[in-house]
């Protein structure tokens, strides 16, 4: 039976004209380590489930990904992190929102899902729950970033919200994954965007619209514009047009990334797969940090469109 697994660390991409060699081999460098991550679970005969969290896990750890440690800062110069999973093979999810402190955001969710008869829990109470299970916390400077410090000093000047980098930019990562089982799993991670008030929350957290896994259909991992992602419900509406319509997952993907999403100028991307194992890692942004890999040789890490 084939396995694979696609990433993603955010449509958010620098821009090219911007990139320099050395910041491209840092990015890919961590793209590497998180498909490795979770790939070995895959290989090992492990679960999707446990792929997808080993995969965030990396991703959340690598300070240049906006989630975990690199989350971006919100307008109180704080980090409020959203993370979600979903298991395909029994549509259970766990998410948390506008948590702090947590070190692994996706662990908290998969603790939700797992340990609780909760899908979705929200700040200190989220904080509270994690406190319960032993969950790793560490301190603010865990979370400090000079660039996103200079980010949110900068947004806070200008009084903007931004997604991520400096331009109109997004971050925030997770993953997709078919095991030798046939099931699917996906999982996402995200700070959100820097100079965020009021308690924002994106689609990261939000079961369908920035995560959805399904045996039946495929599993997806958004990033992007939240509010669209939101107002869209994603990766729903991909496993629906599978579901109802008959559609493969790639033209799923097609008509939501590239016709939908675009008519109401939502930005960004997602990874998908779908449960005979064919991956897609559509995008309507200048670019989105991905990676994938499986079992029949497939894997790849990109940035910017194939040309
Ligand atoms: N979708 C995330 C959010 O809106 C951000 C991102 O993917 O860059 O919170």
């Amino acid at each position: 039976m084939k396995t694979a697994l696609a990433l993603h660390g955010g449509a958010g991409t620098i821009l090219q004209s911007s990139m320099t060699p050395e910041l491209q081999a840092q990015y890919e460098s961590g793209l590497q380590q998180a498909l490795q991550a979770g790939y070995s679970v895959l290989e090992k005969g492990g679960s999707a489930l446990d792929a997808v969290e080993a995969a965030v896990f990396s991703l959340e750890d690598f300070p240049m990904f906006n989630a975990g440690r690199g989350s971006v800062f919100n307008h109180d110069g704080k980090h409020e992190m959203d993370a979600s999973i979903m298991n395909g093979a029994n549509l259970t999810a766990g998410a948390v929102c506008g948590i702090s402190g947590v070190r692994n955001p996706i662990a908290l969710a998969r603790l939700v899902m797992e340990k609780s008869e909760h899908v979705l829990l929200s700040g200190k109470g989220a904080e509270a729950f994690a406190q319960l299970h032993s969950v790793a916390f560490e301190p603010e400077a865990y979370f400090y970033n000079e660039l996103r410090h200079q980010q949110w000093k900068d947004a806070v000047a200008e009084d903007k919200i931004i997604l991520d980098h400096s331009e109109k930019k997004f971050g925030t990562v997770g993953a997709v994954a078919l095991d030798a089982k046939g099931n699917l799993a996906a999982a996402t991670s995200t700070g959100g965007m820097t100079n965020k008030k009021f308690g924002r929350v994106g689609d990261s957290p939000i079961i369908g619209a920035g995560t959805y896994a399904n045996n039946d259909t495929c599993a997806v991992s958004c990033t992007g514009h939240g509010e669209l992602f939101i107002r869209s419900v994603v990766a729903y509406d991909i496993s629906c047009l599978m579901a109802y319509k008959g559609y493969n997952l790639e033209q799923a993907c097609q008509e939501v990334v590239h016709e939908k999403l675009i008519k109401i100028g939502g930005e960004g991307g997602l990874v998908a797969i779908d449960k005979y194992g064919n991956i897609c890692m559509p995008f309507n942004s200048p670019g989105m940090y991905r990676a994938c890999k499986d079992s029949n040789g497939l894997e790849a890490v990109k940035i910017y469109p194939d040309v």
